[in-house]
């Protein structure tokens, strides 16, 4: 079993003034809970800002294989003491999926150590979504390309470290370009960042993003786990010559 944690801030869809409220009404942590939960060889739970004292703890996320991170704006109200835990987690080996506007939280800043800046419009662009990497498992059962009818433009520059692999590329019929799918290795953990997925567009209710995402969590899911990589051992000679 893959042991998900689903973190969401849950205010967008709390406010019955925004669309998000209609098309989550249990919260984007709610319908990515349901999908993953569909799935036979994983099992999620979710905690928002509401329960992130008691649902982000050290032993929680040593329980966790897979951590998903959706923030918008209330990045700050994030303690970071639990972004510290969630960094530390992913060094020891716990995966990590950060969706859509989480390129700007605490753990994902951490991570990467750049400014992790873009550029963004809501215009109601199409976005075509280019698999740039068709042998890569997170795309797939993927064509060459889908569309997403409606969604927040994001465009480059997109401040982070050079990713290990881009495996999708996003273009806008605003004319923009972004590195909507890419991953890194730091340490033992595997991250995984996904563009689409704008609170007021039914993005995660897309097919194709279904599979990226149940992809995903297989892919980044540990394949080795320390206990404290941040410590540095200080062994006896492995061999006396
Ligand atoms: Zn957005």
């Amino acid at each position: 079993m893959i042991r998900v944690l689903i973190f969401n801030e849950y205010l967008h869809e709390k406010d019955p003034g925004c669309k998000a409220s209609e098309i989550y009404p249990n919260g984007i942590h709610g319908a990515l809970a349901e999908l993953l939960n569909s799935e036979e060889d994983i099992e999620a739970r979710t905690v928002t800002l509401d329960d992130i004292e008691t649902g982000i703890t050290e032993k929680i996320l040593k329980e966790t294989d897979v951590i998903l991170w959706w923030g918008h704006m209330a990045h700050d109200r994030v303690p970071d003491e639990k972004a510290r835990l969630v960094h530390e987690a992913v060094l020891n080996g716990m995966g990590a999926i950060f969706l859509h506007s989480a390129h700007k939280s605490k753990p994902f800043m951490r991570l990467m150590g750049t400014s992790c800046s873009l550029i963004w419009r809501e215009s109601d662009d199409l976005e075509r979504v280019w698999v740039s990497a068709p042998y890569h498992p997170i795309v797939r059962g993927l064509d060459n390309y889908f569309e997403l009818k409606g969604e927040e433009t994001y465009g480059e520059p997109f401040g982070i470290p050079t990713p290990d692999e881009t495996l999708l590329i996003g273009w806008f019929t605003g004319g923009e370009v972004f590195r909507s799918g890419c991953t890194w290795q730091r340490d033992n953990g595997k991250i995984f960042y996904l563009q689409p997925g704008h609170e007021t567009y039914p993005t995660y209710y897309d097919r194709n993003i279904r599979k990226i995402i149940v992809n995903a969590v297989r892919w980044v899911a540990p394949t080795f786990r320390s206990t404290d990589v941040m410590d540095c051992p200080n062994p006896p000679k492995a061999h006396k010559f």
